[in-house]
């Protein structure tokens, strides 16, 4: 297992600095692969992280588990929070971890030695013990991780478009398969939309 300090270098360096919240995602990293006593940052792809925010959590997570978005390793979801679920690809088990709510209010005593508040989480969530820092629960997945996963190599064609969809993304309607957006999930308009009245549901698509 890779010491916390190689992981907030690395993860300084890929950020292009170090923030309080890519520590805080580096130890949920770290317990996520004890949890489920997988070796992280891990070597293959087991380990799948479903993160609940974009940004530095993110990016710390990533570094801790070595579970990445170009590896279909990590899904974003973004609820806006610093969580993330941790799921065994093999046994199905997974735990979700997020910041205990105490935790913020806890730093400046981890942290005496910090100048500002920003200072104290960033030393107080590499010092406080994973129990007062995080709160872990066993959770069961809601979707099938097959689908999720899906047939590699499987490529169609948009009856409509005519752009290749991968990955089992597509959607048969009356026999016909079309992609998401041709199939009604469109986030973006096009340059003919203006002027229909085409109203698309890109928010709750992307939200
Ligand atoms: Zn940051
Ligand atoms: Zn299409």
């Amino acid at each position: 297992m890779a010491n916390i300090e190689e992981l907030i270098e690395e993860s300084a360096a890929l950020h292009r600095h170090l923030c309080p919240r890519q520590v805080l995602g580096i130890r949920m990293g770290l317990l996520g692969g004890e949890l489920l006593g997988l070796d992280v940052p891990q070597k293959n792809k087991r380990l799948l992280t479903v993160v609940e925010t974009d940004g530095c959590g993110a990016d710390g997570i990533a570094v801790a588990t070595n579970c990445w978005v170009g590896r279909r390793t990590m899904r974003i979801l973004d609820f806006g929070k610093v969580a993330a679920t941790f799921i065994d690809r093999k046994t199905e088990r997974a735990f979700r971890v997020h910041p205990n709510p105490a935790a913020r209010k806890l730093a400046p005593e981890y942290a005496p030695d910090a100048k500002n508040h920003w200072e104290a989480y960033l030393l107080a969530y590499q010092r406080m013990p994973t129990d007062e820092l995080l709160i872990a629960e066993p959770v069961t997945i809601a979707f099938s991780l097959e689908k999720l996963w899906s047939k590699n190599g499987k490529r169609v064609t948009c009856a409509i478009c005519g752009e290749e969809i991968i990955n089992e993304r597509e959607v048969v309607q009356d026999g016909i398969i079309l992609c998401r957006s041709c199939a009604g999930e469109r986030y973006y308009y096009h340059a003919d939309d203006i002027g229909n009245t085409i109203t698309l549901p890109m928010e709750t698509l992307l939200l």
